[in-house]
């Protein structure tokens, strides 16, 4: 049988305007829109994906943007911030690109034995960019607005900030097949195999203000292979003694969430059907997609969102 990669699936995340998230994630980081689509729980906003050259699980980074959103403020308990990679050779290019385009950063600085910088996006949330040797023979969006040699990969990983680091290890190792790989400081490495998305730290503090709002993670999915395997993890957490929700058709993924005691929403998505399930391969991302539920209410959803201009 072939072996499926673990690791983080997407990451969703809360933000602000609609239109100045996409220039962010598509004009200034190059990534790709693959999902146009509404907030299923609230069909009068969207839900905007952004990932790699495919779409591909581990790459995504979803928004819930609400424009009049206040100002979120990570504490304690969250997933602080969020790691793409980017191949090894491409340091000149980012801290030029960023230097050009008004980015401030950070670094670059050791992660984990690899380089990084570290920089925010409009909502505050954030963000890395890994200089990793891991996605050097991944190709790239030939499409965007970075180069593809230079482009993001997926996901590096994403770092949670807990009170305490082991519980939330414990699930990370049973439940997902991470294994611990490195300590600095207040901070542990879990990783797979996964090409991306396969790394998660967590950092304990000290609790501290915080507010959930625009710019903060509202929770971290990782990949099951199928239906069967989501069914098997789901059963898993109940044993560990959570209490997972029931399996949620997501349309692109089948999902079950879960609160973590360390205060993390965590979700387990299907590596299928995929962001081309209802979508030409090319095209993804150009049009609003709904859900085949709200396919009859197409023309009020779509007079109640703001235009998007790319
Ligand atoms: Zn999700």
């Amino acid at each position: 049988m072939e072996k499926h990669n673990k690791g983080i699936h997407h990451i969703t995340v809360l933000s602000g305007d609609p239109q100045r998230n996409a220039d962010f994630y598509v004009k200034s980081l190059g990534m790709r829109l693959v999902k146009k689509s509404v907030n299923q729980d609230d069909p009068s906003t969207y839900h905007l994906f952004y990932g790699n050259a495919n779409g591909s699980p581990g790459s995504g980074i979803t928004f819930f943007p609400w424009p009049m959103a206040r100002q979120g403020k990570p504490g304690l308990g969250e997933a602080v911030k969020v790691a793409f990679a980017v191949p090894s050779n491409s340091i000149d290019f980012w801290v030029e690109h960023f230097g050009g385009s008004d980015i401030d950063f950070d670094g670059p600085y050791d992660w984990f034995g690899q380089q990084a910088i570290g920089f925010k996006d409009p909502d505050r949330l954030q963000l890395e960019l890994v200089f990793d040797e891991k996605v050097d023979e991944m190709p790239g969006w030939t499409k965007g607005t970075v180069p593809p040699e230079y482009g993001i990969r997926g996901f590096k990983g994403t770092t949670l900030r807990l009170q305490e680091h082991g519980s939330t290890a414990e699930i990370l190792k049973s439940v997902f097949e991470f294994e611990e790989s490195g300590q600095k400081d207040n901070a542990w490495l879990y990783t797979t195999d996964a090409p991306i998305g396969g790394s998660v730290i967590i950092e304990e503090g000290e609790p501290k203000l915080s507010a959930n709002g625009r710019g903060t993670v509202h929770h971290v999915a990782f990949r099951a292979k199928d239906d069967e395997e989501l069914d098997n993890l789901r059963e898993k957490v109940i044993e560990m003694g959570f209490n997972p929700s029931d399996i949620i058709e997501r349309h692109w993924f089948h999902s079950v969430y879960f609160q973590t005691p360390g205060g993390v929403l965590f979700e387990i998505a299907t590596d299928g059907p995929g962001y081309d399930v209802d979508e030409d391969p090319d095209k993804l991302g150009e049009k609003l997609v709904l859900p085949p539920w709200l396919e009859s209410k197409r023309e009020m959803i779509e007079k109640r969102l703001p235009e998007i201009k790319l």
